[in-house]
């Protein structure tokens, strides 16, 4: 049985990335340390007997028992909320983190694939982004924290591939949603619908003709998962490439969800890309890969998670509370 552990196992990715190893016959270690991340998203496996969960913070050696086949980290906070509230933690897992992993990897001989970001891109000034684009990032802005992290942590990785001969794979993931997305993690569709969900008016930033593309979850994974057991070792762009404004976005929601609220409009967040669409053309070719699951469909699917959740969790409007999960 092959032996895959998975970073970030407690958040909404990582959960699901460890749903489809297991389906696939891996055996999986979840690895979490649940700063940004929910022990619900793995309540499931928790009896399962090809899982194993590791409460450890990958900013400090990461120590695992027995052989290793595949690492994917995925561990950092990924909402600019969260990034903004806990900057340092941001970098440290971006860089530390990732530089402890690739040691992992090297010592265990696996192969690792790093969970990067559209937002390696920045303010993109190309449309839409290629993966030979360099980007125009603003060092010490506010995002700063997460897409220098994200960058560092693309470059510690070639160069691990390149000095070491490491097997290593980069994803450039594009913004991705689903059940399982922490409603209060401040990104637009938890927010959206949370807000239509306790009747409260949809806050769209700025005049909300900034741009986003969506892709549903399981097509992110099934992405992943080809990257994965692929041979190319350069950044490919997981997303969907179908683009829509904030403005229109709200209004499909407000559609979607019946609500009876309307849109209000706050500030643009410095530094707020103000479009953002992946050319998949590369991950076509060599992963033979696409979106399936179109945003009609994606976004029941979530609205339903959504209203799942008890009253109690839909009111708790207040911030995780980060510092109780920062050990010294
Ligand atoms: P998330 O916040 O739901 O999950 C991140 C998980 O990492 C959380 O469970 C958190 O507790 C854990 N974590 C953070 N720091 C840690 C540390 N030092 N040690 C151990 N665990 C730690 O976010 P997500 O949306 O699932 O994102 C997962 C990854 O994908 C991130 O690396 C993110 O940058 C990347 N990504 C996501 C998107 C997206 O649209 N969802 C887009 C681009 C990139
Ligand atoms: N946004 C918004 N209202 C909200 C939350 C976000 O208009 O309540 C906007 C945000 O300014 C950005 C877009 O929605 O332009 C996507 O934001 P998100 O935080 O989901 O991710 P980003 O792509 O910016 O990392």
């Amino acid at each position: 049985m092959k032996r895959v552990l998975i970073t970030g196992a407690a958040g909404f990715l990582g959960s699901h990335l460890c749903d489809r190893f297991i389906s696939e016959g891996y055996y999986v270690m979840g690895m979490d340390n649940f700063i940004t991340g929910d022990k619900k998203n793995l309540e499931h496996l928790t009896n399962h007997q090809h899982f194993e969960f590791i409460e450890h913070d990958v900013t400090k050696f990461v120590e695992i028992k027995g052989t290793l086949d595949y690492i994917l980290h995925f561990a950092s906070p990924a909402s600019p909320i969260d990034y903004l509230k806990i900057p340092i933690q941001t970098l440290k897992v971006g860089s530390l983190g990732t530089h402890n992993l690739l040691g992992l990897a090297k010592a265990k001989n696996a192969r690792i694939l790093i969970a990067s970001t559209s937002e390696v891109y920045g303010d993109p000034l190309v449309h839409p982004q290629t993966e030979d684009y360099y980007g125009n990032v603003n060092t010490i802005g506010p995002r700063g924290v997460y897409d220098e992290a994200k960058r560092f942590q693309e470059s510690i990785t070639m160069a691990y591939h390149r000095f070491h001969g490491l097997e290593t794979r980069i994803v450039r993931i594009f913004n991705t949603y689903g059940p399982r997305m922490r409603l209060n993690d401040g990104r637009v569709i938890p927010a959206f619908i949370g807000q239509a969900l306790r009747g409260e008016d949809l806050t769209v930033f700025g005049d909300g003709s900034q741009t986003r593309s969506f892709c549903y979850v399981d097509d992110q994974v099934e992405g992943i998962y080809r990257l994965l057991l692929s041979d190319y070792a350069y950044p490919v762009n997981i997303g969907n490439p179908h683009e829509i404004t904030i403005k229109d976005f709200a209004e499909e929601i407000i559609k979607l969800t019946g609500t009876t609220q309307k849109i209000v409009y706050k500030e643009l967040p410095q530094n707020d890309p103000l479009q953002r669409q992946p050319d998949i053309s590369l991950a076509k070719k060599i992963l033979n890969w696409e979106p399936k699951i179109d945003r009609a469909e994606g976004m029941k699917i979530t609205y339903n998670y959504f209203k799942t959740l008890t009253k109690e969790e839909l009111f708790k409007s207040e911030h995780k509370d980060f510092a109780q999960h920062i050990k010294k």
